[in-house]
């Protein structure tokens, strides 16, 4: 039970038509800080996920049919549940996740963002009436809801990433079924827990939940589904090619919200302790597993050493522990990115990068990585080529503007970048040159439920939250009105 305040939010069973389905097959779910076991989780399948599928599907007429109000009205019920939830809430994310408490609460808060926001916007989804080219016709543009989605979610927001895609849903009038990442459930059936306690129809809101052996199974139940008309996943650049591939035979709408490899550039004149701050933010959030990680730092020559100098003193104020700690910095989420960050440092290391600081997992345990500033880092390692998905600054000095703007842009993902400067032309210019959907200029601070989340080149297509966030949850209809003489 794990001291829930509310144990009604400790739920491991799938969540289907309303009801907990609980299943034999299980799976463990781990503490990411020491490998032990938190909860046994609902294994599903195939056939649950149909069955989750079919609940959706006979769920969505009705939910459509409902007044944008009243479905508004039920998703700023369940908003305002997850904020009175938000120290249970929080605490589940840190011991699956383990992110610090301060994140997790401030996840909770962002989550609950997207309902309030969403809910919002279910009364703005609005058409046309266009000017006709027939006479006495009268031609109406509409939107409709696409109908029944797959939320596909990854485990580093596994509150956020949920209501990022729920929100739009609901506001729009689909219905959902939602399959989380095989590390962090135990959120995302919390949050359903609250939408069925607050009183979401039954099919509304489904969660299949399963291990990454069954998430092939569910995923390709998902995708080959007829009556899933829309896929939104969240997760890894290999993963969302597989997704979009599978998704072409049933020609699904899918939105893709991938990988990141975000530069950060720092310019001579920046102003150095908004870049250092700006910096921290970027980079070590979730210890540095987000997809808008500053992952490739580069600094202009004639300030390089002073940055160094400033960051250095910044990093040595982040310490590193479990999530009830106090630390700024939790453990890796599993032993495959603990392996991966430190591959990307002794590759570093070996082709020449140099260590400017390394500090101490204070025995935390092997599943810390201690935050590290590596200078000196080139395009051909690993940890430019790749997102690094940890606590590694990899810093890289350069001269002009376009030799940087060049650098930043030598990748195939174009989710977030960031630079700092005190040039309001440069700031114009540059941002406008970086080939990202989302660009910070002196601010590492990008998510917020008001602004279009999404990437370009291989970081996938489609936009989520802002006012463009329900475009993808719906169809434009066009109607031809004529008028028939009596
Ligand atoms: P992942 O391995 O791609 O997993 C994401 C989700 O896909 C999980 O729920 C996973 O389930 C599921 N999945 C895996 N294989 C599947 C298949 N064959 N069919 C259907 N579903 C399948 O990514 P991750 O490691 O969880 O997340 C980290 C990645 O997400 C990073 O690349 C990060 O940059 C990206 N990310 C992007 C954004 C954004 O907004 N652009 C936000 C956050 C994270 P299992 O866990 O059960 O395997």
């Amino acid at each position: 039970m794990q001291h829930l305040s509310d144990p009604d939010l400790w739920r491991t069973d799938a969540y289907i038509n309303g009801e907990w389905v609980s299943t034999s097959a299980r799976f463990d779910v781990l503490d990411p800080a020491d490998r032990t076991v938190l909860a046994s989780v609902a294994e599903c399948d195939a056939t649950l996920t149909n069955d989750a599928i079919a609940a959706a599907d006979r769920a969505f007429s009705a939910w459509a049919a409902r007044r944008a109000a009243d479905r508004a009205q039920l998703m700023r019920a369940l908003a305002d549940a997850l904020l009175a939830s938000e120290d249970d809430l929080a605490r589940l994310i840190g011991l699956e996740n383990g992110k610090p408490l301060a994140e997790a609460v401030g996840e909770v808060r962002y989550a609950a963002g997207f309902l309030t926001w969403f809910a919002e916007q279910a009364r703005r989804v609005d058409g046309s009436v266009i000017e006709s080219p027939w006479e006495r016709t009268t031609i109406l543009a509409t939107r409709e809801p696409v109908g029944v989605a797959a939320l596909i979610t990854p485990w580093n927001f596994p509150a956020a990433m949920f209501t990022r895609k729920l929100g739009p849903a609901l506001a729009t009038g689909c219905t959902v079924v939602l399959k989380p990442a095989e590390q962090t459930p135990l959120t995302a059936l919390a949050i359903a827990a609250l939408a069925h306690r607050v009183g979401f129809p039954a099919g509304v809101i489904n969660v299949v939940t399963g291990s990454a052996d069954a998430a092939p199974v569910i995923g390709e139940a998902l995708t080959s589904s007829r009556t899933v008309r829309k896929v939104s996943f969240t997760g890894s650049t290999a993963v969302g090619k597989l997704i979009a591939a599978q998704c072409a035979s049933t020609v699904k709408r899918v939105s893709l919200e991938l990988g990141g490899n975000a530069p950060l550039i720092v310019f001579d004149d920046a102003d150095l302790d908004t870049a250092v701050a700006g910096t921290i933010a970027a980079k070590f959030r979730n210890a540095g597993q987000t997809c808008v990680a500053a992952n490739r730092v580069f600094v202009q020559s004639g300030i390089a050493e002073e940055y160094t100098k400033r960051l250095t003193a910044a990093v040595a104020e982040l310490t590193v522990g479990r999530f009830d700690s106090g630390s700024a910095i939790g453990p890796m989420i599993d032993d495959d990115a603990t392996a991966k960050v430190r591959r990307h440092i002794s590759d570093a290391i070996a082709n020449g990068a140099t260590v400017v600081s390394e500090g101490s997992t204070n025995e935390a345990g092997d599943q810390f990585v201690a935050p590290i500033i590596l200078a000196n880092t080139t395009a051909s390692m690993q940890c430019h080529q790749e997102e690094t998905f940890g606590p590694v600054v990899s810093l890289t000095t350069f001269d002009t503007v376009d030799e940087v703007v060049e650098a930043a842009n030598d990748t195939d993902s174009g989710l977030a970048a960031y630079f700092f400067t005190n040039d309001l032309g440069r700031s114009h210019d540059v941002s406008k040159r970086l080939q990202f959907g989302i660009v910070g200029v002196n601010t590492g601070v990008i998510s917020a439920p008001e602004v279009p989340f999404g990437g370009m080149k291989e970081s996938g297509y489609g936009r989520e939250g802002s006012a463009y966030g329900t475009d993808d949850w719906t169809e434009i209809k066009y109607t031809a009105l004529a008028h028939v003489a009596p």
